[in-house]
């Protein structure tokens, strides 16, 4: 499955985002170490086309997509050695699909920063300097044995060649996300600073609406994205009834909750899109890589969509909106039967025709 892994120093926020995402109450205590085991929470993507959909479909239940995150025990400083948690940790992030790193702005004086003052750009390069050389010691390790089965012909040369390369650029002290390196034959390691990242800045409520700052903190990781949110502000919008949340987010001046934006965000940084299905009994979105031809959408499905795959009926969420039914879009040529060659389009509403 699709998963996220929440990285960052400990008292940075992940507990208590983490307890919004799952809308569990796990301890989160004014204490480094309070993170132990990885847990697992699955988000909702937001998506307010279910919603028609399931009007004019009827559908007895709307089931969006969803994105799994993982809540990885804290990083310290010398993570990659094996002190405090690290060696656990370490195991755990490898699994990730992306990383996102969690990261304190918020200025509260009662809780304690693990190096004596927020410091959001020292705490990144923390981080990224443990991930580096986390991954400079797995490829050390994977070097010694890839040099073994080169030589006994049991590997082809390509992938020593890629796990030397990648050690030269670590060395250089940067990520390997920004090396442009053709990591594909060193898949396997799991290299950290390979994945995909997301920033996510916790922040105090009325920095939210503070441009200038926002532009300060987003441009210390550019290109990458940033996300703002506040932590706790997350925790208490999550017990609130949607009237209520919706009223408490616009008094901060946001549209969207922190949560749904993690959610909306890691969707794209995955390069993920959904498509849609409706009908009485439910209305879903299905995720897809982006790209994804017809039959990769169908096998989505059920394995069997895809084998059988002969084509899909499509009609675009607005031309499903716009003429009310499907009896009626089609009347109107607005549904188009697509081949095996069709590239799924974000919001198609589609019925997969198939042999069994
Ligand atoms: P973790 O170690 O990264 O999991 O951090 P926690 O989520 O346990 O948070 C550490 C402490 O900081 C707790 O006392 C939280 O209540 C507090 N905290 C977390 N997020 C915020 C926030 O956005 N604002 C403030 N003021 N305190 C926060």
């Amino acid at each position: 499955a699709l998963t996220i892994g929440i990285v960052g120093l400990p008292n940075v926020g992940k507990s208590t985002l983490f307890n919004a995402l799952t809308k569990n109450s796990v301890l989160a205590a004014n204490y480094p170490f309070a993170t132990i085991e990885p847990n697992v929470g699955v988000v909702n993507l937001p998506d307010s086309r279910l919603a028609v959909l399931a009007e004019i479909f009827g559908s007895e239940r709307i089931l969006p997509a969803a994105v799994s995150f993982v809540d990885i025990a804290g990083i310290v400083r010398g993570a990659s050695e094996g002190e405090g948690l690290g060696n656990k940790f370490l195991a755990n992030i490898r699994e990730a699909d992306a990383i996102a790193q969690v990261i304190r702005a918020f200025s509260d004086e009662d809780v304690v920063h693990v190096d004596g003052a927020v410091n959001p750009a020292g705490d990144m390069e923390t981080i990224n300097t443990e991930l580096i050389l986390a991954d400079l010691e797995t490829l050390e390790k994977a070097q010694s044995r890839f040099e073994k089965e080169v030589k006994g012909k049991k590997l082809d040369p390509s992938v020593l060649t890629a796990a030397l390369a990648a050690k030269e650029y670590l060395n250089t002290g940067k990520p390997l996300s920004s090396s442009g390196l053709d990591l594909e034959p060193i898949r396997e390691l799991g290299l950290l600073t390979s994945k995909p990242f997301i920033y996510v800045f916790n922040v105090d409520e009325d920095v939210l609406q503070d441009e200038t700052k926002l532009a300060e903190l987003a441009a210390l990781v550019a290109p990458a994205k940033a996300i703002f949110l506040d932590a706790k502000l997350e925790s208490e919008l999550i017990d609130l009834d949607p009237e209520d949340a919706a009223e408490l987010l616009a008094s901060t001046g946001q549209t969207e909750s922190g949560l749904d934006q993690l959610a909306r965000v890691g969707f794209d940084t995955l390069g993920l899109q959904t498509y849609l299905t409706a009908g009485p009994k439910e209305s879903r979105a299905w995720t897809i890589p982006k790209g994804a031809k017809a039959p990769q959408a169908a096998g989505v499905i059920h394995t069997d969509f895809e084998r059988g795959f002969i084509k899909a009926e499509v009609i675009s969420f607005e031309d499903i909106v716009a003429t009310g039914s499907v009896a009626e879009a089609r009347a109107k040529g607005k549904a188009r039967m697509e081949g095996k060659d069709y590239v799924m389009a974000d919001g198609d509403v589609v019925e997969f025709r198939f042999n069994v």
